[in-house]
């Protein structure tokens, strides 16, 4: 058993947590925000490796993470369900890297003439807010605890506990210091459901890509993508554009009423997500990172947390 402060209360810190605290291990997550108010709640959140190149750790991760929120889904966790899922294609349609592993994934001829053919397959979709609340409450149930505070460096933490998981997002570009994070920017709408049973997405449409995402209790429209953009004020007409967008493609979407707009800031990071052990802190404390998953980190988080418990496993053998 280690003592470990687990740095980010986001989905990556808490399904570490839980992972770390199954392994045995004595966890303290520590977070400065709410889980309200962290880039995961705004996730959409459907399992889908979004703007990544062919990667075999990603691939990995994913696989795993699908794997338990199907496994969850099954055992009727809040806010977890699967979903059928339509990708309209303008372009190329061979299979994409990804879909290894990914259930009922097939290629089918397109809908009508502006598409040139569509993915369906079923996947995982997380009411994220909800399912945070969730992962905290497995986190105090197997013993671990949950703080709001904000740490000044990651060497604080180092004087707290003898391991530190550093999964502060977007953060880690200030903290570790990382000028490879970057804030990718996402702007979406949260609507009532009015029996929207299919996850569409149509990421070549002319103005933009743009994706319908009912969950289990609402319907995520979405959405930009956006590096190097920070500002997260509303923008009513970016809003017009995407209800506009989406009920063109899901015509029942004009019986929605929109419940909220969100924006979030992506923990970008070029060379994909870093998850490796760094030199230890001041103290001596080891360190090891977890961020940078853009927008992917619930489709990654499961399978990221498996490998932060192997890594900390690992060298407390050793
Ligand atoms: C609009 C939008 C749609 C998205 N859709 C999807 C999707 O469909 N599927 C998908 O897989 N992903 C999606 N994403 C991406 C996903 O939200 C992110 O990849 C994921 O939330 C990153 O999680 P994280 O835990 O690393 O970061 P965060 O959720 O940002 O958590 C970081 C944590 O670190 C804490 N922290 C930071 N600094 C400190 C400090 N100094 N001291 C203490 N704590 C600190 C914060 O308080 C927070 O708890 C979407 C994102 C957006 C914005």
């Amino acid at each position: 058993m280690t003592e470990v402060v687990v740095v980010g209360g986001g989905i990556i810190g808490l399904t570490t947590a839980v992972r770390l605290l199954e392994a045995g291990h004595q966890v303290r997550v520590i977070s400065a925000d709410p889980p309200e108010r962290t880039v995961s709640s705004v996730a959409a959140a459907v399992w889908y490796p979004t703007h990544f190149d062919a990667d075999d750790r990603v691939l990995r991760w994913g696989q795993r993470t699908l794997t338990e929120l199907a496994k969850q889904a099954s055992e009727g966790v809040p806010g977890v369900t699967m979903r059928d899922s339509r990708m309209l294609l303008r372009g190329e349609t061979a299979i994409p890297w990804w879909a290894v592993g990914v259930p009922e994934f097939r290629l089918e001829p397109a809908p009508d003439e502006r598409f040139t053919g569509e993915w369906r397959f079923t996947v995982p979709a997380v009411q994220t807010r909800s399912y945070l609340y969730w992962l905290i409450e497995v986190v105090e149930a197997l013993g671990g605890t949950v703080e709001q505070r904000r740490l000044g460096s990651l060497a604080e933490a180092g004087e707290l506990a003898p391991v530190v998981v550093n999964a502060t997002g977007l953060a880690a570009r200030e903290l570790v210091p990382d000028p490879a994070v970057h804030a990718i920017r996402g702007r979406i709408l949260v609507l009532t459901n009015p029996g929207i049973t299919v996850s569409y997405r149509d990421s070549d449409d002319p103005e933009g890509g743009i994706y319908v995402h009912p969950r289990s209790r609402d319907v995520v429209v979405g959405g930009t993508f956006e590096p190097g953009q920070e500002d997260i004020s509303p923008d009513a007409t970016v809003a017009e554009s995407i209800l506009r967008r989406c009920t063109a493609l899901v015509p029942e979407l004009a019986q929605a009423r929109v419940l909220r707009e969100a924006a979030g800031l992506r923990p970008g990071r070029y060379g994909g997500p870093r998850l490796e052990e760094d030199a230890p802190l001041p103290g001596g404390s080891r360190l090891i990172h977890c961020y940078g998953h853009g927008g992917a980190g619930i489709t990654l988080s499961w399978g990221c947390a498996d490998e932060v418990t192997d890594q900390v496993a690992a060298r407390a053998e050793a």
